[in-house]
């Protein structure tokens, strides 16, 4: 039974944000404190798109029904375009057991990636461990920001932010690449659960010829409302989602914070969206063949 939101007016748009972590992965807060969350900001469609696993999904979705929320199942992939690193969101993954395995390999990789990096650190004379990294990460899926924590906790550094300018940040002493697919596998799991495949946050990179090549590699949207977006961007990205008739999507990319621009909810997609969405679903279930990776 679903109970309406004590927020929802009757007959008032949707309030949807389609862009979240939680410790499935490196966001701060379970998948019920991120559904309950929701409620109380008035949300009625929200999307768990952790990084690389959809652990938090069954928890998420549990929690959402009584609160008359409606949860998106969903996972961010990071994977590469030539030498660049491109997210890749997939959303409205329906048949999640069907991309188990290319998951788990995913998970495998971020943990050798985090014993990599935490070998680079003790490498440099920092003694963090891999004890410490894991108690940030409490069962999730292992990231840069876990480590950054554990840095942080072990007092090697004074914030997460001096963690990544000083040893996390791309070319920084313990930045280590993880394992991605290219973009066009990425695309291929997230059709093979029968989800939307949604570049992320494509930003100042979210410019024509990139678009064509994202297009090729066969997604079938473009986040255009991002907290990491300025005005420009929006209208830039937002016109190129039209011109490759892709669908627009966009969310706050939520990590746990309770205020400011990237609080859940903070960024939203008109409902009109989500109806284009469900349209590009209908079609690709109907009609696209999947192309196995
Ligand atoms: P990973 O997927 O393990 O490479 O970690 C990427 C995550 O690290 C991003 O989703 C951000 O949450 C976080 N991150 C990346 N760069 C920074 C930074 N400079 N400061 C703080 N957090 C960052
Ligand atoms: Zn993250
Ligand atoms: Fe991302
Ligand atoms: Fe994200």
């Amino acid at each position: 039974m679903t109970v309406p939101s004590p927020l929802r007016v009757e007959g008032a748009p949707l309030r949807i944000d389609l862009h979240a972590h939680s410790t499935a992965s490196d966001g701060m807060a379970s998948p019920t404190k991120f559904v309950e969350t929701a409620a109380s900001a008035g949300l009625d469609v929200v999307a768990l798109t952790d990084h690389d696993t959809v652990d938090g999904v069954a928890e998420a979705v549990a929690a959402a029904g009584p609160l008359g929320v409606r949860v998106v199942p969903g996972v961010e992939l990071s994977v590469m375009d030539g030498k660049d690193e491109v997210h890749l969101l997939g959303l409205y993954l329906a048949d999640i057991a069907a991309i188990a395995d290319a998951l788990t390999t995913f998970r495998e990789g971020r943990t050798a990636r985090a014993e990599a990096m935490v070998a680079a650190l003790n490498a440099k004379g920092v003694p963090v461990t891999m004890e410490a990294v894991s108690r940030e990460a409490a069962g999730g899926a292992y990231g840069r920001p876990h480590v950054a924590r554990a840095l942080v906790a072990g007092g090697f550094v004074a914030d997460v932010r001096e963690a990544f300018d000083t040893w996390l940040g791309m070319g920084k002493p313990a930045f280590v690449e993880k394992p991605r697919l290219d973009v066009a596998d990425g695309v291929a799991v997230v059709h093979r659960a029968g989800g939307l495949a949604i570049w992320a946050h494509p930003g100042d990179d979210g410019r024509r010829g990139k678009f064509e090549r994202m297009v090729a590699a066969g997604i079938d949207g473009a986040e255009v409302r991002h907290p990491g977006h300025n005005g420009s961007d929006v209208a830039r990205i937002g016109a190129l989602v039209e011109f490759f008739h892709l669908v627009p999507s966009g969310g706050s990319d939520w990590h746990g914070a309770m205020g400011g621009p990237r609080m859940l909810g903070a960024v939203q997609v008109p409902s009109e969206w989500l109806a284009r969405h469900e349209e590009r679903l209908a079609m690709r279930r109907n009609a696209v063949p999947v192309r196995e990776p």
